[in-house]
């Protein structure tokens, strides 16, 4: 299996008057996981459509290692793709489910069943054991791999997966990303992953795109993006943060400040500006959340409500009801310039 880089370049789509994609470029690097995050209708299912070829856009190119693809039907192409409803075939064995792209090609038998073989092993599902299973007679994480044999079958160019665990219980899930990981290593495949979650888009990035409107807010590796949010809705919808009103001196403009909660410190003594600190607010802590390592405490300040997420040790000094100050460190703050249209 090899994967390719895929290139878009200035991809638009409209549905009517909505505009599904505006505008939108981008490269994923040959055999990276490719992670798009972002509020459901902002446009990641279209751009998956679009590298597939099942949806044609008004405006653009797809490049599939510089060449262009754009007009080229989805069998031509060589993508595989696992979607949120999986689509196994209900009456096919899981045999038959993870053959179906090979019959369609027309391989010979002897090569069907020993890529079905390689690819159950991949996943990991055995094949005395599950070939000859129905569907139906499968639990819904071992469908998922299933699904993903079926996919990396045809030894695809390209893997789109549209929201794949959404169905499926956290804890399956958290072994399903590992095993997703792993699988996209060992098969070195272009994969682009879709997804609304922001925690399944941290375990898997090698690369993060975060998708607001049909455009792409910010693209860049997970600590990039986490570290260094280019505008409020990014640093919202990737990790959690508290935001102040914050006049930043020298800059000029309208500003605010970021403090991520697990650098947002505490102090039940009134702190002192300098030494790493850049302000402070009083608060009052309202709620404490147990999180197993963590302890999330959150606040009521004169700036609206904020959280800090302190280790368990630490926390043992707070108490719901208690008066404390809310200290805003130099390192790791972030600072969201207006952008026009009331957005930072
Ligand atoms: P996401 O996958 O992020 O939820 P989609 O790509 O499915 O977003 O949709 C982007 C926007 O385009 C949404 O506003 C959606 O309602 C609209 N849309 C998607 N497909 C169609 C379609 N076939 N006809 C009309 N509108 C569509």
């Amino acid at each position: 299996m090899r994967g390719v880089e895929v290139r878009l370049e200035n991809i638009s789509k409209r549905y009517g008057n909505t505009v599904a994609l505006k505008d939108v470029s981008l490269n994923v690097p040959r055999g990276s996981l490719f992670t798009v995050l972002g509020p459901s209708g902002c446009g990641k299912s279209t751009l998956l459509g679009i590298v597939a070829g099942f949806i044609e856009p008004d405006e653009g190119h797809v490049f599939f290692d510089g060449a262009d693809v754009t007009g080229l039907p989805p069998q031509k192409r060589n993508v595989g793709m696992v979607f949120q409803d999986l689509a196994l075939f209900p009456h096919m064995s899981v045999f038959e489910n993870i053959a179906f792209g090979l019959r369609v090609r027309g391989e010979p038998e002897q090569a069907i069943r020993e890529k079905v073989k390689s690819v159950m092993e991949l996943v990991r599902l055995d094949f005395q054991e599950y070939a000859g299973r129905m569907p139906h007679q499968l639990s819904g994480g071992q469908q998922q791999r299933v699904a993903l044999a079926r996919a990396l079958a045809i030894e695809p160019r390209v893997l789109l997966l549209d929201e794949p665990l959404s169905h499926v219980d956290y804890s399956v899930k958290i072994l399903l990303l590992e095993e997703l990981k792993r699988i996209q290593r060992e098969a070195k495949v272009t994969t682009l992953y879709v997804t609304h979650d922001q925690s399944e888009a941290m375990y898997l990035a090698d690369y993060l795109a975060v998708m607001n409107y049909g455009t792409l807010e910010q693209v860049g590796r997970p600590e990039e993006i986490y570290d260094s949010p280019v505008s409020e809705f990014v640093a919202r919808f990737f990790g959690d943060i508290n935001i102040f009103p914050g006049e930043v001196a020298g800059l000029g403009g309208a500003s605010k400040i970021g403090v991520r909660l697990e650098r947002t410190m505490l102090s039940k003594t009134e702190p002192r500006v300098g030494n790493g600190i850049v302000g402070y607010m009083s608060g009052r802590i309202v709620e404490k959340i147990f999180q197993g390592p963590h302890v999330l405490l959150k606040l009521e300040t004169d700036y609206g409500s904020a959280k800090a997420l302190l280790p368990r040790a630490e926390s043992s000094h707070y108490n719901v009801g208690d008066r404390v100050f809310i200290l805003v460190p130099r390192t790791g703050l972030i600072v969201f310039r207006q952008r026009g249209s009331g957005r930072y």
